[in-house]
């Protein structure tokens, strides 16, 4: 009998010894799926889920992301420009440490840690698809066909694993056709790290033919700052170059034809546009009324090529049901920042307010994130990186800026989660001059200090009082102590990211060096990521 109950217990230790670990292998090593769809200057003001009060468009496909994951209402970017923004999210780091601070002169260097290489050392498969904008080749991909620069929106060169291609049709659909491509014919057996990079919406705003007239020519209502005058503002803010007033040329009205169209193309196009430029001509606007005939062109084509970027994101999610494959699948939406549709007079970026920082972010997660979820955390790209490794079962690295969301999806935000963000932007004067700046953006304020190259003062906005951001709070009485707390945590924040004292003399020194020697830095970080 004893011998019997020692032979019991010694299979049962052999079955615990087989089973325990299978299952903590399995719940450690259960890899999910990253589909990250990136769009370029996508307005949250244009997805439907986030409610804008003009009600610009409907995005059935991207809400349905919301629908079934989490909406972020506070996700921002540390530098609201294209390649800056891409750098932050590869890298989880600032601009001056990953070293892609401007679209003008920087090289991405691939020769760093990013969280695509990182994967893929884990066993992912990797691909990119369509904007890449970094310079330098992508590293870290086993397959990759992007736009070469800003890229085209109708048949556009590609460059896929090196090799440019010439290609026919509508950019944002051979994006998803490659991307599709891509995913039919990878190893199932295998994780994978999708990254769909759309051109779209970025200027000129080239809708896809099929939307031309998507409005029915409707007159948008406007934005309640489209004739701000700039006052109690300071210099940098009056003296830009993105207004829809000054800076928009015939090109982003559509007043010329797109040069890219084939003539079965360039016939749909005119059809649209010829009749309406005519008409436009004829009736010679002028001040406002010339403003308001603008911003409805330009909402016509913005929105138009936003409504193809939803249709992507259908057939990808469309793509992912019918193959098993969204429960396993983290699907993120977002864009490298936001986007002004109006507000202020303004079209692009690059500043700390509102609608440039702010981007969208919708991701569903089905086995960690509750359905329908709407979040009012301080998130960011940067937070991108460390939030797949952690997915993905990586160690995050120490050096790395951002912080995972992976307990924020799940409902458990840590109680020390960040409670204010650093934001730098560097880029100046061309295009749109916008006067360097830096500051920081908590829950209600944003400090900024505007400090090249011909200015150097602080403004304070309080978006309790002033959600609009039309007026410098700085130096009002009531506000002393918020402005020298919102100083001390600029400069706590500089320290802890370790951003150089001098930031003009270390940027100023970074582009004299990539203006006597860009091809050089293209050359030596195309070698660096062999
Ligand atoms: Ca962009």
């Amino acid at each position: 009998m004893r011998k019997f109950w020692w032979n019991l217990r010694g299979s049962l230790i052999a079955i615990i010894s087989i089973v325990v670990p299978t299952m903590a292998q399995s719940a450690e090593v259960k890899k999910p799926n990253v589909v990250m769809i990136f769009c370029d200057d996508h307005a949250f003001q244009a997805i439907s889920t986030y409610g804008d009060s003009r009600k610009l468009i409907e995005t059935p496909n991207i809400d349905r992301i919301a629908r079934q994951g989490m909406k972020f209402n506070r996700a921002l970017v540390p530098n609201s420009i294209c390649g800056p923004s891409r750098a932050c999210v590869l890298t989880g780091k600032y601009n001056h440490v990953n070293g892609f601070y401007d679209n003008s002169y920087s090289v991405f260097n691939g020769a760093q840690p990013t969280f695509p290489k990182m994967l893929k050392s884990a066993g992912y498969q990797t691909g990119v698809f369509g904007k890449w904008h970094l310079v330098s080749d992508p590293t870290g991909f086993d397959e990759w066909h992007i736009l070469p620069g800003q890229g085209d929106y109708y048949n556009p060169d590609m460059i896929h694993n090196g090799k440019r291609l010439k290609h026919e049709g509508y950019t944002t659909d051979l994006i998803t056709d490659h991307s599709l491509e891509w995913l039919a014919k990878r190893d199932k057996n295998k994780p994978f790290l999708m990254m769909v990079q759309h051109k779209a919406p970025h200027r000129d705003w080239q809708p896809a033919l099929r939307h031309l007239g998507h409005d029915k020519d409707r007159k948008y209502p406007e934005p309640e700052t489209l004739f701000d005058d700039y006052s109690n503002r300071g210099i940098a803010v009056r003296d830009q170059e993105m207004t829809i007033e000054k800076t928009m040329t015939p090109g982003d009205l559509k007043l010329v034809t797109s040069k890219r169209l084939t003539d079965e193309q360039k016939k749909a196009w005119d059809a649209y546009y010829e009749p309406r430029n005519a008409e436009f001509l004829k009736a010679d606007l002028k001040g406002k009324d010339l403003v308001r005939w603008k911003y409805n062109r330009y909402m016509h084509d913005y929105l138009g090529s936003v409504k193809s970027v939803d249709e992507s994101v259908g057939r990808v999610l469309k793509y992912l049901d019918e193959n098993g494959l969204a429960e396993d699948t983290i699907v993120v939406y977002s864009s490298d920042q936001g986007f002004y549709l109006g507000e202020h007079g303004w079209f692009d970026k690059r500043w700390i307010f509102e609608e440039s920082v702010r981007t969208p972010l919708l991701v569903r997660w089905p086995s960690k994130v509750k359905a329908g979820s709407v979040n009012q955390n301080l998130v960011s790209v940067i937070d991108f990186a460390p939030t797949f490794l952690e997915a993905a079962g990586v160690p995050v690295p120490d050096d790395i800026q951002g912080r995972s969301m992976v307990p924020v999806l799940a409902g458990a935000t840590p109680a020390d989660w960040r409670k204010s963000f650093y934001y730098h932007y560097y880029e100046y004067p061309a295009p749109h001059k916008v006067r360097r700046h830096y500051g920081v953006v908590t829950d209600r304020y944003k400090m900024v200090h505007f400090y090249a190259p011909d200015v150097d003062y602080w403004e304070l906005y309080d978006n309790q009082k002033d959600p609009l951001e039309l007026k410098n709070m700085l130096g009002q009485p009531g506000y002393e102590t918020v402005e020298k707390e919102l100083k001390q945590e600029v400069a706590r924040l500089r320290k802890e990211l370790k951003v150089p004292e001098d930031d003009n003399a270390d940027y100023d020194a970074f582009v004299s060096e990539r203006k006597k020697n860009r091809p050089a830095a293209k050359k030596k970080a195309a070698k660096a990521a062999e």
